[in-house]
């Protein structure tokens, strides 16, 4: 099943996100990652085995990434390659300017990353997700705006997902989408969580959005946008959790 989370907002990251996973590995897993940008760069760390693991490669870190207010998350639960640090979400486009976690499989990743190998994409790892980047940022390049690439994007994926995307030119923005994978949204003040189930943020919000299939959420710490996959802009529906 694994697990993703995500924030964007005005406090500290780190800690988010790390105590986010924690509350999700009930989902089961084999290895972990983060992706924080700081300093206009984002950065990249992973572990196999649990998520002590990643605390620790993260250990050392900690100061310089203490001003980090944006990143994602992942548990891993491997079903296509290996649970090794390379196959470990968050997975990258070729730049490293995009970065992406997902939870689900993609069933028509081969004949993408066929596509993809053939206009110079090169792919680090065997997993299905790492096609699902390249696609991104391939579309990103063309279009420019991130939410519009990950509609475009997610036209042609076929399977399961919850996605949770952050690009370096888009500043303090996550974009998420869900299919057949479960994605709820916290809302907080000047602030946004997103996990793949309420443990993860009810320390935070008791306000939320569930996103149902293909809903695409644009989010930065004061503002979400909701769109259907058309890309026309809805209401979004908040609940109050138990
Ligand atoms: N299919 C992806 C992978 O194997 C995601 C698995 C998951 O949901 O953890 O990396």
């Amino acid at each position: 099943m694994c697990g993703i989370v995500g924030y964007v907002g005005r406090k500290p990251v780190l800690d988010i996100l790390l105590d986010g996973l924690e509350q999700l590995e009930y989902r089961g897993y084999d290895s972990s990652g983060i992706a924080v940008k700081c300093s206009d760069e984002i950065k990249v760390y992973k572990a196999e085995g649990k998520l002590s693991n990643l605390r620790e490669e993260l250990a050392p870190h900690a100061y310089e990434l203490a001003k980090s207010t944006i990143g994602i998350g992942h548990i891993r639960w491997a079903t296509h390659g290996a649970p090794t640090v390379i196959n470990a979400h968050p997975h990258t486009c070729n730049c490293g300017r995009l970065v992406i976690v997902h939870n689900g499989i993609i069933e028509n990743f081969k004949e993408i990353k066929k596509e993809l190998e053939a206009k110079g994409c090169v792919f680090k790892s065997q997993t299905d997700t790492e096609a699902v980047a390249h696609l991104i940022a391939d579309i990103y390049g063309q279009v420019k705006d991130l939410t519009k690439a990950v509609r475009l994007a997610t036209d042609k994926i076929q399977g399961a997902y919850a996605l949770c995307i952050m690009h370096n030119d888009e500043k303090d923005k996550l974009v998420v989408t869900k299919r057949n994978a479960p994605l709820v949204i916290g809302i907080g003040e000047g602030e946004f969580y997103v996990a793949s189930d309420v443990p993860a943020i009810i320390k935070h919000t008791k306000r939320a959005i569930y996103l149902t299939d293909n809903q695409i959420a644009t989010l930065t710490p004061d503002t979400i946008k909701l769109e259907n996959e058309k890309g026309d802009e809805i209401n979004p529906k908040v609940e109050i959790l138990p």
